[in-house]
């Protein structure tokens, strides 16, 4: 028996099986590439699902953690740090925060949402009992986030679940306008549905999202869970930087909005610790940052001292190596290679969040054959549907690499029909 096969033999005996027999059993990585037990090596377009901004082993995240682990790592939220007063000020800073902004940390985003939650029951009360998600989205697994995630395989086994979640389809502002008036709390919306398998909204959508929640009194929750902390080329999918210069193939690749959207509140999380865990609920202005009073929420770990280094040293990459740019012209790249492929329908290209469907009959399981055909050909990639392919690597892998894959992808295809 091989050390892998070995392995995860052990890990069916001792591990929950609400993931499924793991693909491999994975011992190192380094930037954006990872070996497994067996000593095979992986490109990884997947990014530990959109975590690894920086890749795997990134010498300035290893450095600045080990450090503050050594010097001091964890304290409780009766005490703060250094790092995690500068961690909340450059999010604001960066989010473009208006006066009377603050931030909350978590340590995932399950719970960024649950904090999002509880903020939006703060600020409709019993008046307005209604928060509206969209269909398809998805915000955690924990009963609050679960009970506004749309799929109901996830939901149904655990009601019931906190009261008073409608969907409206997504995209749709006439659908939302229609479900949005006096007695809805909260509006929450990914700006790009990721585990939907990539799919934006149409332009205008967030703005209207924006007007509709306003004039209701209603507030508006950007989960950017997925998309935030550069993984669309922009800090925040909800704040679009300028587009790099390109003449893009790409069917989907241009941003759905290209004016800032700011919302009450955005969740944060996957990529913002590098690889380390930490989330963050960032509220915008003087109502929704005072909806939360001393004891109404809380956590042990969330925001340590270790936690908010990592991220600060994540930040501090992306920001000082015009990472935002890079992801913008690798994007670019990749979108414009996966357009060429005859077996490939739609590309949609946020950034380095990239979903492409593929021609498959119905009842075929295209997708997920193709996982495993890649991982055989050494490339970790997902599938969020049976015809649909998710890509998040790390922000900072090549054009080179991302053409090995492009390149391999013709055989992948091949071996998965065949
Ligand atoms: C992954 C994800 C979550 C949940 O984050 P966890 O860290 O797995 O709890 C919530 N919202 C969105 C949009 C996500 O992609």
């Amino acid at each position: 028996m091989e050390p892998g096969e070995a392995l995860l033999a052990r890990y069916t005996e001792s591990l929950l099986g609400v993931f499924g027999t793991p693909q491999r059993v994975l011992v190192r990585g380094s930037g954006a590439t990872v070996w497994d037990a067996d000593g095979r090596e992986y490109l990884d377009l997947l990014g530990g699902i959109a975590v690894n901004a920086l890749g795997h082993a990134h010498p300035l995240i290893t450095s600045v953690v080990s450090s503050q682990l050594s010097t001091l790592g964890h304290i409780s939220n009766f005490f703060t740090s250094p790092t995690q007063i500068a961690l909340a000020e450059k999010l604001l800073q960066l989010a473009q925060a208006p006066e009377g902004s603050k931030a909350f940390f978590t340590n995932s985003g399950t719970e960024a949402n649950e904090a999002a939650f509880k903020l939006a029951r703060r600020h409709g009360g019993t008046d307005r009992p209604r928060i509206i998600a969209l269909e398809h989205g998805f915000h955690g697994r924990t009963m609050g986030a679960l009970a506004m995630t749309h799929k109901p395989s996830y939901r149904e086994p655990f009601e019931p679940l906190p009261g008073g979640v409608e969907w409206v389809p997504a995209g749709d502002a006439e659908a939302l306008r229609a479900a949005v008036d006096e007695t809805v709390a909260a509006v929450i919306i990914e700006p790009v549905q990721g585990e939907a398998g990539v799919h934006g909204h149409p332009a205008g959508y967030l703005k209207a999202a924006r007007e509709i929640t306003r004039a209701a009194g209603a507030l508006l929750i950007f989960d950017e869970v997925q998309t935030g902390i550069g993984r669309t080329g922009s800090w925040f999918a909800s704040a679009p930087s300028d587009p790099a210069p390109s003449d893009s193939a790409a069917s989907d690749s241009a941003p759905a909005d290209s004016d800032p959207v700011l919302p009450d509140a955005m969740t944060l999380a996957k990529g913002l610790g590098g690889g380390f865990p930490i989330g963050a609920m960032l509220t915008f202005g003087e109502h929704a940052s005072t909806l939360l009073n001393p004891g109404q929420h809380g956590t042990t770990f969330g925001g340590n001292p270790a936690a908010t280094a990592a991220a600060l040293a994540t930040l501090h990459v992306i920001e000082s190596t015009d990472l935002l740019r890079k992801v913008q012209q690798v994007s670019e790249h990749t979108a414009r290679g996966l357009v060429g492929l005859d077996f490939v329908t739609e590309v949609r290209a946020h950034g380095l969040l990239i979903g492409f469907d593929l021609a498959a009959e119905d009842a075929e399981a295209l997708a997920p054959a193709m996982v495993a055909a890649a991982l055989e050909a050494g490339f970790i990639i997902n599938a969020t549907g049976p015809k649909t392919l998710r890509l998040a690597p790390p922000l900072i892998i090549s054009v080179e690499q991302i053409q090995q894959f492009i390149d391999a992808l013709p055989e992948i295809h091949r071996r998965s029909t065949s």
